[in-house]
């Protein structure tokens, strides 16, 4: 016996025979209990069911949410030898709450705020500009769930209209679909990587992650400073990769497409139009690009 049934059994021998009476034809004529008794008839015995008493006992006491041993889960009864077994449930709440648990841990956030893994697509307001973005977002997460391929966005638009926070609720909904997504800030990402990879981290297994994880986010592109070498050995292959094996990618940027294939001209060792070009066909096949409108919301909230 667990605890819990230790302790019930306790109860039950303290209470008189009387009580015992009173308290059996209670159990008894619980309607759930009932029922259970009837649907496997056939394979319960008068004395199994007595034998298991103290489960149906437990079973009453918890169903209805009194004096709760487990919040969040329901007991449910099942057949065991020829009497009745309890075990727990999750409620569809805990079950729902679990699921919310499991996706966030599918999402990777490489230099980007925790907060961001708390914003739900449902919840981003949904202005007339937008309202093509958002449709097309919620046809993503049908298709990833029903695994179509899908073809990335480019979101461009000014600084603060939004592109962070709706591809935030995008990257969750995508998350609670079961996929795993790196969501990865460009600037941040690529000033850090000569330090952030020496000896002991492994580039190229980092490479190999962001080429291979069912969904990849760069946010902000175009605002990071490049190298020939984070150009071509590091932003050119993730792109490759993931345009070889048709995976999701998608892009925020302040600036448009033609304003991105300039910047990717430009390194610090001098421009090349041709490797901008190239890098930009991959990003041109990987996805489309729809532009954000609105106002700056990046200081709405300050005094
Ligand atoms: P962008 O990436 O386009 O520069 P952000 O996504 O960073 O803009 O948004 C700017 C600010 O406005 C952030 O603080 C963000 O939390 C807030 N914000 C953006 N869209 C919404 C929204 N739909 N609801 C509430 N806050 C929002
Ligand atoms: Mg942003």
């Amino acid at each position: 016996m667990n605890p819990i049934q230790d302790a019930l059994a306790d109860i039950a021998k303290k209470t008189s025979q009387r009580t015992k009476q009173d308290v059996n034809a209670k159990i008894m004529n619980d309607p759930d209990v009932q029922q259970f008794l009837a649907e496997h008839s056939s394979e319960l015995t008068e004395e199994g069911i007595q034998a298991t008493m103290i489960n149906l006992f437990e079973y009453c006491a918890q169903k209805d949410g009194q004096d709760k041993i487990m919040a969040g889960y329901l007991p449910k009864l099942y057949v065991s030898g020829q009497g009745v077994g309890i075990k727990y449930v999750a409620s569809k709440e805990t079950q729902m709450k679990e699921q919310i648990t499991a996706a966030k841990k599918r999402i990777t956030l490489i230099e980007l705020p925790k907060s961001l893994r708390e914003i739900e697509l449902e919840k981003v307001d949904m202005t007339l500009d937008r309202q093509e973005i958002l449709h097309k977002f919620v046809e993503i997460g049908n298709q990833i769930q029903s695994n179509v391929h899908v073809r990335g966005l480019y979101l461009s638009g000014p600084f603060g209209v939004g592109k962070t926070y709706m591809m935030a609720g995008l990257a969750n909904k995508i998350a609670q679909k079961g996929r795993t997504v790196v969501f990865l800030h460009m600037p941040s990402f690529i000033a850090g990587l000569s330090s952030h990879f020496g000896k002991d981290n492994n580039l190229a297994d980092e490479i190999k992650r962001l080429s291979e994880t069912d969904v990849l986010i760069l946010d902000d592109i175009g605002a990071e400073s490049l190298s020939d070498w984070s150009r071509d050995d590091v932003l050119g292959v993730i792109l490759q990769a993931r345009m070889d094996n048709q995976l999701p990618t998608f892009f925020t940027s302040n600036l448009t497409m033609d304003e991105l294939e300039e910047h990717l001209a430009k390194t610090k060792s001098g421009i090349d139009k041709t490797k901008a070009t190239r890098l930009m066909e991959r990003v041109r096949f990987l996805a489309k690009e729809m532009t954000v409108t609105g106002p700056n919301r990046r200081f709405e909230n300050l005094d």
